[in-house]
């Protein structure tokens, strides 16, 4: 195995495997929209698209900074699964019914992007396999067990429990002594999924500018270099690229998430594997991965790497620090020890969009007219799709279209939580935060009792995650 050769960056290897989007013009002067979205990522693009949809003579512009799926939305690992951050704590705030409204809101939503991909004609190559949480230490085994019942308990009765065997007669991961299968998870290829997405937008008639920054947003006014975008609503969807717009500094910590993809594999080797399936698939580590088997065969596997930049920084265009490169090998290599040989042929990294509470989150100001989504948590794939059908139902409402609907008295709407620290207590805390999830990965991975490392709890608690 080797990492010589590896592209590291570029965006993204979806990117270099789909081909770069052609690029649209900039926002050439002052306009006015009756909705400006800002960020053409997932929840932009959805977003602007069920709004177009519902109401077809609304003027709708999407001011992008650099292009459509520049972001997580063009690097991700492609798991679309019904997983939303705050889930549990939504339960404690609204109660439990509440949440089971919100979690089957997500599975639904599952089954809503494969449909809307299909209507659209958009070709993202995924295969509804759903997911396999695969545990690989007593420790990790005995969360597993307690993650599946809190999954069922909220509704989720179509979860299965494997133990060993069973899980290797789906794929055969070193050391795997169990796992827990949802049908509510598939994967695609992220690129394909956001220029489809870009394409079926502007065939409905919403303006798309790219390589437009928005340096300000302030109410009915989405400020730029090149003009000001007036407009009654200015929907904010720039997740983890957040803290870059004027007072948003402590908004949502832009975690990074980082991933590899293998040349690839041969028959031989996936005949090793097993994994025909195709489940995405992940594990119950503190620092957790998360992989899928590409359309191409290959192996495309992520994790936490070096999980913040100070300052609230964000990385050039996906580069990799080399150390996190040979960290996530380790793993593949860790679950696939016959793929010691194989080469990576590609790095890259992205931004993910953390609120103080790890919360994801949905809003429209009514006074303002200002609206959000976001705060995904590394579970956004699926959930933008959520929020854009929330954000559509907000506006309608708020502009006297319609009434209040399921998805608006979900109880992730509105929620308000306060800022990150100042620096560098920001830094420090998710540094010591990582590094004590990463020792108590290490210690849990020898250590022969099913008790969760107490250090990790402890940075759990004190996170607050
Ligand atoms: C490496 C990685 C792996 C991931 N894997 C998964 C996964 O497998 N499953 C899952 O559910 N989630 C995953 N996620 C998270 C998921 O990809 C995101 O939650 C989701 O894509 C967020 O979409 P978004 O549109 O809100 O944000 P983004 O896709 O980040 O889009 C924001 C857009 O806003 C633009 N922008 C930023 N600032 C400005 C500005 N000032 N003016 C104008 N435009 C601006 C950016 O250029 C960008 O295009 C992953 C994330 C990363 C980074």
């Amino acid at each position: 195995m080797s990492t010589i050769g590896t592209v590291n960056g570029g965006i993204s290897f979806w990117y270099a495997q789909d081909g770069a989007p052609a690029p649209r013009e900039p926002l050439p002067g002052d306009a006015t929209a009756d909705v400006c979205i800002v960020g053409g990522g997932y929840t932009g693009l959805w977003t602007a698209y069920y709004l177009k949809k519902a109401v077809p003579f609304l003027n709708i512009t999407v001011l992008e900074a650099a292009f459509c799926g520049y972001g997580a939305s063009g690097r991700n690992g492609g798991w679309l699964y019904n997983g939303i951050a705050g889930r549990d704590r939504y339960a404690k705030q609204h109660g439990h019914e509440a949440a089971v409204r919100l979690q089957h809101a997500m599975n639904d939503t599952v089954t809503e992007v494969v449909d809307v991909c299909a209507a659209e004609g958009i070709d993202a190559g995924i295969h509804r396999g759903g997911v396999l949480e695969v545990a690989t230490s007593p420790a990790q085994l005995a969360r597993l067990k307690d993650f599946h019942a809190v999954e069922i308990a909220f509704g989720e009765k179509d979860r299965e429990l494997y133990g060993a065997r069973e899980t290797a007669r789906r794929i055969r991961v070193t050391g795997a002594a169990g796992s827990s299968w949802t049908p509510h998870g598939a994967r695609l290829h992220p690129v394909k999924l956001v220029k489809g997405l870009a394409a079926a937008v502007e065939a409905l008639g919403v303006t798309i500018h790219e390589s437009t920054p928005v340096t300000e947003i302030r109410p009915k006014h989405a400020v730029t270099p090149y003009g000001t975008v007036r407009a009654p609503y200015v929907l904010r969807c720039t997740e983890g690229f957040t803290a870059s717009l004027a007072g948003q500094r402590r908004t949502w910590l832009p975690m990074n998430s980082s991933m590899i993809a293998t040349e690839p594999l041969t028959d031989a080797q996936w005949e090793s594997i097993g994994w025909d399936g195709l489940e995405t698939l992940g594990d119950m580590a503190h620092a957790y991965m998360y992989a899928q088997r590409t359309a191409d065969g290959r192996i495309a596997l992520g994790g936490r790497g070096v999980p913040y930049r100070y300052g609230s920084k964000t990385d050039n265009d996906g580069r990799t620090q080399p150390r996190t490169v040979e960290a996530l090998r380790e793993i593949l290599i860790r679950f696939f020890p016959q793929l010691a040989g194989v080469g990576i042929a590609h790095a890259w990294s992205g931004v993910l969009g953390v609120p103080r509470d790890w919360c994801a989150t949905v809003t429209l100001d009514r006074s303002t007219g200002l609206g959000w989504a976001g705060g995904y948590v590394g579970s956004g794939v699926a959930t933008a799709n959520l929020a854009a059908r929330t954000l559509r139902d907000l506006v309608q409402q708020d502009s006297g279209q319609a009434g209040p609907t399921e998805l608006t008295t979900l109880p992730w709407v509105d929620h308000r939580v306060r800022k990150w620290e100042p620096e560098p207590l920001r830094w420090l805390g998710v540094q010591t935060m990582y590094a004590a999830f990463r020792g108590a990965d290490r210690r849990e991975s020898t250590a022969r009792t099913a008790e969760t490392d107490r250090i990790a709890i402890l940075a759990n608690r004190l996170s607050g995650r």
